[in-house]
């Protein structure tokens, strides 16, 4: 069957059975040897927004479920504040698989793992890409003809970006990452201030 004609569950049921399958990843032996799993996605295959983060770290890794640890219930905490629930939206990250001690994602790395999420976001077609720190914004960025507008998260976090998908008009919103808020308050109160931007845009779609 072509991939247009599966639904949307099969197709990203597709995506999940390939990601388990790669063996080819330099964090697929760290994932077996530990008994991880790999962290898809979660959420609503109809969501008009998607949440992209970094990678999975060590709660998600043994669940499964991405943004179920300390950062994830400030997740949980901000999408409340904009009467938003889990189910409601689509969460997933660019890396699949939890890189060692939660370093950074390398370049190889994302290069492997970015056409799963490229594909997730065709197949949901949502009208808001909200980016969970730097690595997911610069990626979005770049694939979204952004590029010349990259500059450093802190200026860019917070504000809307209009782009073109092959689906249909997009509004990209990057955010500091949750992770930033568990020791800062002020940087929690940027991001609540920040989710209520894409509360109103919200409103709008
Ligand atoms: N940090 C991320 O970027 N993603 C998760 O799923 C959890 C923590």
């Amino acid at each position: 069957m072509s991939q247009k004609n599966q639904s949307k569950y099969d197709q990203l049921k597709q995506i999940k059975d390939e990601i388990v399958a790669l063996k080819e990843s330099p964090l697929y032996e760290y994932r077996t040897k530990n008994r991880y799993k790999p962290v898809i996605g979660q959420g609503s295959h109809d969501a008009k927004i998607i949440f992209i983060g970094e990678a999975p770290g060590k709660n998600e890794a043994e669940t499964g479920v991405p943004f179920c640890g300390a950062a994830g219930r400030v997740l949980d905490e901000l999408l409340a504040s904009i009467n938003l629930e889990r189910k409601e939206v689509y969460i997933t990250n660019i890396l699949k698989d939890r890189p060692p001690n939660n370093r950074d994602p390398s370049p190889q790395e994302i290069e492997l793992y970015s056409p799963f999420l490229n594909r997730q976001i065709e197949i949901i077609q949502p009208k808001v890409i909200a980016t969970l720190g730097r690595f997911s914004m610069e990626f979005i960025m770049n694939e979204y003809g952004l590029e010349s507008e990259i500059a450093k998260i802190s200026l860019l976090h917070g504000k809307t970006f209009q782009t073109d998908a092959d689906f249909g008009q997009l509004q990209f919103v990057p955010l500091f990452h949750p992770a930033v808020a568990l020791y800062n308050n002020s940087q929690r109160k940027t991001l609540e201030e920040d989710f209520q931007v894409l509360s109103a845009i919200i409103t709008l779609i």
